[in-house]
């Protein structure tokens, strides 16, 4: 058996963390078995569906380099399809017209609650041996209802939650198609996971309740059943919902923010799974080890600041040049100029180890591709009378140093010694003078990556 699965979003919104973790968790698990995954995208709700909304999934997906081996399958374009199974069930009697209008439906719904019983359609329009069917109303439309069985019990042994009971009580006899012959939610999925050969459903627990009726009709088509596995909601650190209160819910604000797909990818992985008590891995080891078997019961918290220090691991491991191609362009708006300036792979090596985003990666480099323009009131506390022949001779012995750190860091503790001061004391003002602020790497990697000219032309300046 070639294991499939499927990731089938409705394009109603954004690509949001949930979601992105479904397919993530559905991904892996076809890589894990060397299997086929499909994306579905559950078009029929027109009145909700946008193509804005569509494009954000395909980015969503492709940012994270969640790569599809089939579709995208759109549920609008598959109408036909869906029409010549009614049509089938029609024949074969699993499905029936209904003729009862939506107010006599509620009138009876109202009739059971009124009894105490549980809202439903009492079967009007359902045809038993020997029953005689009311008359057809003229001109009315009818819906098409699935004749689930009035018996017994669904059961299904989530991959997830374990065992999972419903007796078919419990279930109406769904709509499958409205009376414009439109087909319906649940219809459409148990259609699509059937023909697309679907093995394993992994989704949100928000589907327990489809499944049953999922089932019955697969049943009814005499389909084999994929396995369910329904993984619990991500909530926020509060316990409740995820929502934007607690942060970006939009897997595309992610980039914008200047996190890496590694490490959105990292840390979605561990929302629900767990390989013993590792945090850090690479895709490749988590489709070596993901399973359904270390898939929590229980949900999901999301913690940004967890995000935030693996993407902190993630920046230190990435090339320099990579990093610089995705700094760039927010360094550019932040007026950054590149010509002259220290290469931008070089700054980023010096200061990726203590940002957390990329964004903050970019404001920190900035500091090589702007004109330092210190405050008055830091040069006056900084820049002092006792300080500036230390200064003056640091500015002199620069012109002929040998430009390395290690030849840069010996010269400075010379002047230091010289002078009887302490490191502080000529650290801060040099980097205010250099770079028109107090906190920077060490000055000497600060010095040696903006050149001797950069830097005698800034001390001059104020010497
Ligand atoms: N379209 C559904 C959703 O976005 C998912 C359906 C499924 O996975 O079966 O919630």
């Amino acid at each position: 058996m070639t294991v499939r699965t499927r990731f089938a979003p409705s394009p109603t919104g954004y690509l949001h963390l949930g979601g992105a973790r479904t397919a993530l968790f559905s991904w892996a698990y076809a890589r894990h078995f060397g299997g086929k995954f499909i994306l579905r995208i559950e078009d029929t709700d027109l009145e909700r569906s946008t193509p804005e909304a569509v494009q954000a999934i395909l980015d969503g997906m492709q940012w994270l380099g969640l790569e599809h081996d089939e579709g995208p399958f759109y549920q609008m374009k598959r109408m036909d399809r869906y029409r010549e199974v009614i049509a089938q069930m029609l024949q074969a009697g699993t499905a029936y017209y209904c003729y009862c209008t939506p107010e006599e439906v509620e009138a009876m719904r109202e009739r059971f609650r009124a009894a105490g019983e549980k809202p439903r359609y009492d079967g009007t329009w359902r045809p038993e041996a020997g029953k005689t069917l009311p008359p057809v109303p003229e001109g009315r439309k009818p819906v098409v209802r699935f004749r689930n069985p009035l018996d017994g019990d669904v059961t299904w042994n989530d991959v997830v939650k374990g065992p999972i009971t419903i007796s078919n009580r419990e279930l109406d006899d769904l709509i499958i198609a409205r009376q414009d012959g439109t087909p319906t939610y649940n219809f459409c999925v148990a259609i699509d996971d059937w023909d697309m050969k679907i093995t394993h459903v992994i989704r949100g627990d928000d589907h327990v309740n489809n499944t049953p009726r999922q089932i019955n009709i697969l049943n009814a088509l005499g389909a084999t059943l994929p396995q369910y596995g329904h993984v619990p909601m991500i909530l926020g650190a509060d316990g409740e919902k995820l929502s934007k209160r607690h942060g970006a819910v939009s897997v595309m604000e992610y980039p914008a923010q200047g996190y890496l797909p590694e490490a959105m990818l990292n840390y979605l992985a561990r929302l629900g799974w767990s390989h013993g008590d590792d945090e850090i891995f690479s895709m490749e080891q988590f489709v070596a080890w993901f399973d359904t078997d270390h898939l929590s019961k229980s949900p999901a918290q999301f913690n940004p600041e967890k995000l935030a220090w693996v993407n902190n691991h993630y920046i230190k491991q990435a090339d320099n040049e990579r990093l610089a191609n995705l700094v760039r362009p927010v360094m550019e708006r932040e007026g950054a100029q590149f010509e002259g300036a220290p290469p931008l792979a070089s700054a980023i090596a010096l200061m990726k180890d203590r940002t957390n985003t990329l964004n903050e990666l970019a404001d920190a480099a900035m500091l090589f591709y702007r004109q330092p323009n210190p405050e008055a009131a830091l040069l006056a506390q900084h820049v002092t009378d006792a300080v500036k022949p230390a200064l003056a001779q640091y500015a002199e012995q620069i012109r002929t140093v040998e430009w390395k750190k290690e030849a840069l860091s010996a010269m400075l503790k010379q002047v230091l010694a010289d002078h009887k001061l302490k490191m502080p004391q000529l650290a801060m003002p040099l980097r205010l003078l250099i770079t028109g602020q107090l906190q920077t790497p060490s000055i000497d990697a600060v010095v040696e990556l903006f050149g001797r000219e950069t830097v005698l032309a800034r001390l001059a300046k104020y010497l």
